[in-house]
């Protein structure tokens, strides 16, 4: 048989896809898996946004529409980052893509080419990397501490800059440690950063969700100077429980959108009318259901971090966002079950599969192989039946 293209040799599958179809699988066995894996609110999109969808079916609007999204709801997305951010964009310098993943991919395919060094704070999402690879571009993945709130420096950035670094990447609060960035360390990082001419790509798809008052800010909000050197990639999916829509976005400089327009209107065409009818919804329409979840969320961590913290030498920063925790569970490397060791997070996890039926994915695939990244957009009754049977899973080992 002929062969396929080496590019597929750069990557594997998507861990947390792999292991979400996995648990899935279990569960349609008869398992009763508990799933703390995929990184997807539970919550039902909210009403409004689903009549939105409908009324669109039944008016017809299920054609092309243009290829990088309606003006509708681009002046939506640019509405949205004047109230939020206070940052001003044009429509045209928006692109509505098929989830933030498409958003991210197009950015990287617009700014990065083989050759380029993009810079890439770990432990980091488990698709960064491997798009930053697809686009030719070589990740520099940088190691950040727990106790410093697995943020990068301004002096670990400067280290890790070479001739060759076109980027960074900055996601905020983070998938996988629901830590976020300070206004201070931000403030170090553009200094960092103008001086560099580096491009920035931040994530904020997790922006509305963070607790204790914790004030989102991205570098443009903070360092108007890096306006023109900054794309943010942004979507509906977290804010809106809207995972199976698949509306992300895209804004920056004009050049920047333009391009992705481009790539996309050779690629993809239009995301979905129905959904882009939505995401007009989601937008414009009452926030009561985002504040409500982000309740919910803020409620569960306190309660996945109590849990946690009576499992014996299981350590966990407090995140300020997000639906994750990233408990360091490497005390329990080199203990047994029956007869084989355990190492790895990798192989803690595949045991906390079997013997918990607790699905949670492993650091190794986010750069880390100390951690399990807990996604707690599950109820709080399947939390504490879940982590309950985490501890005692753990404490079996001999
Ligand atoms: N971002 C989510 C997660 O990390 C969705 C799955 C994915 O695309 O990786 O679980």
């Amino acid at each position: 048989m002929q062969n396929l293209a080496q590019r597929l040799d750069l990557i594997a599958p998507s861990p947390t896809l792999a292991l979400d179809a996995k648990a899935k699988a279990l569960k349609a066995e008869g398992r009763d898996i508990i799933n703390f894996g995929i990184g997807e609110p539970d919550f039902n999109t909210p009403a409004h946004i689903g009549e939105a969808a409908i009324k669109a079916i039944k008016d017809g609007f299920t054609r092309y529409t243009p290829a990088d999204g309606t003006v509708e709801l681009k002046e939506a997305v640019c509405e949205k980052f004047r109230v939020d951010n206070g940052l001003e964009y044009k429509p045209s310098q928006i692109v509505v893509s098929n989830g933030g993943k498409h958003s991210l991919y197009n950015i990287f395919l617009c700014l990065f080419q083989p050759g380029d060094e993009v810079i890439l704070p770990c432990p980091s999402w488990v698709s960064y990397a491997p798009m930053l690879v697809l686009a030719g571009a070589t990740p520099v993945l940088v190691r950040t501490s727990a106790a410093n709130g697995y943020t990068i420096t301004a002096e670990e950035l400067e280290k890790a800059i070479t001739p060759r670094t076109r980027g960074i990447i900055i996601n905020s609060p983070s998938n996988p440690t629901g830590m976020a960035y300070g206004h201070d360390r931000l403030k170090e990082l553009a200094a960092v950063i103008l001086k560099n001419k580096l491009w920035v790509v931040t994530d904020d798809i997790y922006e509305k969700i963070v607790f204790d008052g914790f004030k989102f800010a991205n570098l443009p909000m903070l360092e108007p100077a890096l306006y023109d050197q900054t794309v943010i990639a942004h979507g509906l999916a977290k804010t809106y429980a809207m995972t199976g829509w698949r509306i992300g976005f895209l804004a920056g400089p004009e050049k920047v959108a333009r391009g992705a327009a481009k790539i996309q209107s050779q690629t993809t065409s239009n995301p979905c009318s129905i959904s882009q009818k939505a995401g007009v919804a989601a937008l414009t329409g009452p926030q009561d259901t985002v504040t409500e979840m982000v309740a919910s969320f803020k409620r569960r961590r306190d309660l996945t971090l109590s849990l946690l913290a009576e499992i014996p030498n299981v350590t966990c920063p407090v995140p300020q966002g997000a639906f994750y925790v990233f408990p360091d569970v490497s005390a329990y490397f080199g203990k047994k079950d029956g007869n084989t060791v355990l190492n790895t997070s990798d192989e803690l996890a595949a045991y906390l599969l079997e013997k918990a039926e607790a699905a949670i994915v492993p650091g190794t695939g986010f750069g880390d192989d100390k951690t399990l990244r807990v996604s707690y957009a599950v109820s709080d009754e399947d939390i504490k039946r879940g982590l309950g049977r985490v501890k005692e899973a753990l404490l079996a080992l001999k």
